[in-house]
């Protein structure tokens, strides 16, 4: 029999607890099996462990809640970022905790993550849906207002070559900001291509993800960084 890898292992558990959601530490682990950038981190089940990851991992750090019941995590007021003493980061961890409780009282709460924090930058997103027609496809905007607001997004039907990836990221409107504009420098658009291919290849390995998406993922003048990940499961899997 074939061995089971990395991301194998993860999606096989979520099914074996009856999950469709697969949580941020969990997308991450897929994400770096696949060779996707992310912030480093640790799930931390008391304040003292999150304090010791913190130190760990190097501040300043960002805190967010673990739970399959609360997807929207900045909703739940379950993300603090910028903490920068072990102090900051045990007040922040109860009041995620809190915060997550008063959100949903019923949800079950499986830590808090502790993570490096990567510097600000431009914001990008890579995605995936499952579409009824075309199967497994990919989808890439910038954060924010330039998705929520001018939906000025582009898709194609994975699996995507070279070509298709970079045609993504030339086609948007925002793309003169991603080459750069007046003091801000251009971004690593290879970076970008990367993280677009490989998510192709991802999605198309693993047809029982049903979505994806990395969002966002912070584009540096040398390299990206993915600092949010979520993975939903078909259910008939
Ligand atoms: P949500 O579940 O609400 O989408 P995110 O993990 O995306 O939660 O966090 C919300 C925002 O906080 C992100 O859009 C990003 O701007 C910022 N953020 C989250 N994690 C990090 C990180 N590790 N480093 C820097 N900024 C982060
Ligand atoms: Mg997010």
């Amino acid at each position: 029999m074939q061995s089971l890898n990395k991301t194998d292992k993860i999606i096989l558990q979520a099914k074996k607890e009856g999950r469709v959601v697969l949580l941020e530490p969990e997308a991450k682990a897929v994400c770096t099996d696949y060779g996707i950038p992310v912030t480093k981190f640790n799930v931390a089940k008391n304040e003292n462990e999150a304090a010791n990851f913190a130190a760990k991992i190097g501040f300043p750090v960002v805190l967010k809640i673990v739970s399959p019941d609360i997807i929207h995590k900045t909703e739940a007021g379950g993300v603090k970022v910028n903490l920068k003493t072990p102090e900051e980061v045990k007040a922040a961890y109860n009041t995620i905790l809190t915060n997550a409780k008063n959100y949903n009282p019923k949800a079950t709460i499986v830590g808090v993550l502790v993570q490096e924090m990567a510097p600000q930058s431009t914001e990008v997103i890579v995605g995936s849906v499952k579409d009824a027609t075309f199967g497994q496809t990919v989808m890439f905007g910038l954060g924010g207002i330039f998705v929520e607001m001018l939906k000025d997004v582009t898709f194609r039907v994975a699996p995507l070559t070279k070509q298709d990836a970079l045609s993504m990221v030339t086609e948007l409107k925002a793309y003169s900001l991603l080459k750069g504009y007046r003091n801000s420098p251009p971004v690593d658009i290879n970076a970008i291509v990367d993280t677009i291919l490989r998510v192709s290849k991802l999605v198309m390995d693993h047809p029982e993800i049903k979505e994806l998406d990395l969002n966002p993922i912070m584009v540096y003048q040398t390299g990206a960084k993915t600092v949010d990940a979520r993975i939903i499961l078909e259910q008939s899997f």
